[in-house]
């Protein structure tokens, strides 16, 4: 029964769908101070956007790094929301932890155990991605460099791995969800933004997510995607985000409220 405290006024627990939502990328105050007061009017408390992007071509956009961190610190003033980010580096845990959060690793750094190690021995909270190239057991091994060092406040999440299909970015591994839940007692999550790659997609992996028992999602949302300046084409704007949110949080509440058992006890 894990309860993470991410600020002193909010707590993370099984008893709420954990919902996480953001552009890829912070591109400017505009975009993400437009997008924060949308989501939060909907509800939604924690607020995703890259200031240090990883990105596969070094000809592309790279995020506007400390900048970026000072427009997510605005848009989290302005609403109320917190706040997470990735760290890609060692040296760059100090700077991003004083406007983050929670600290993110992403899925190339799943495995960099110095900058794991690292994050283990400080407070913050770990949003800790699946290497695209990793076993469930190296995924919960690297789960386990962060709570070695004391820090026990991690969450997972599973963005899909590479397989042998094409006609998705990644495949979306939802075996991994129930799988995980039995070897640690962290929260897991489904972001299914980036197996998806294609917007269209995006709203039946998060259903397939939360369906095999996530703890909620991770979804790229993003004020005019097609004028976004990475991950394009799998970003939703606000009216079919808003449709997501809506049916993933009814579904997330048959999930835990009412078991087909419950439900077939009540029928007899
Ligand atoms: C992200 O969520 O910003 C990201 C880069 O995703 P991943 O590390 O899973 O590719
Ligand atoms: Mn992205």
């Amino acid at each position: 029964m894990f309860e993470i405290a991410i600020r002193d006024d909010l707590k993370i627990s099984q008893d709420e769908m954990i919902f996480i939502a953001g552009p890829c990328a912070v591109e400017s105050e505009e975009q993400l101070v437009e997008t924060a007061k949308f989501l939060s009017r909907l509800g939604v408390k924690i607020l995703r956007g890259g200031a240090y992007k990883p990105r596969t071509s070094p000809d592309n956009f790279q995020g506007l790094g400390e900048a970026g961190l000072k427009i997510l610190a605005s848009a989290a003033d302005q609403t109320g929301m917190a706040i997470v980010t990735e760290v890609m580096d060692t040296e760059n845990i100090g700077i991003v932890s004083r406007y983050s959060d929670i600290l993110q690793v992403g899925s190339r750094n799943s495995q960099n155990f110095p900058l794991l190690k690292k994050l283990g021995r400080q407070k913050k909270p770990v949003l800790l991605k699946r290497g695209f190239g990793n076993t469930v057991d190296e995924f919960i091994n690297s789960s386990r460099y962060i709570s070695r060092g004391g820090n026990r406040n991690i969450i997972m999440v599973e963005r899909g791995i590479r397989t042998f299909e094409t006609s998705t970015r990644f495949t979306l591994d939802v075996s991994a969800v129930p799988v995980i839940k039995e070897m640690v007692d962290y929260p897991v999550l489904i972001d299914p933004s980036h197996p998806a790659g294609k917007r269209q997609l995006v709203q039946p992996l998060a259903l397939a997510g939360i369906g095999s028992g996530s703890d909620g999602l991770m979804v790229e949302v993003h004020p005019s995607p097609e004028s976004a300046l990475s991950d394009r084409e799998q970003q939703l704007d606000f009216q079919q985000f808003e449709k997501l949110y809506r049916t993933s949080q009814s579904m997330f509440s048959f999930m835990r409220g009412q078991t087909f058992l419950e439900m077939e006890k009540r029928e007899r």
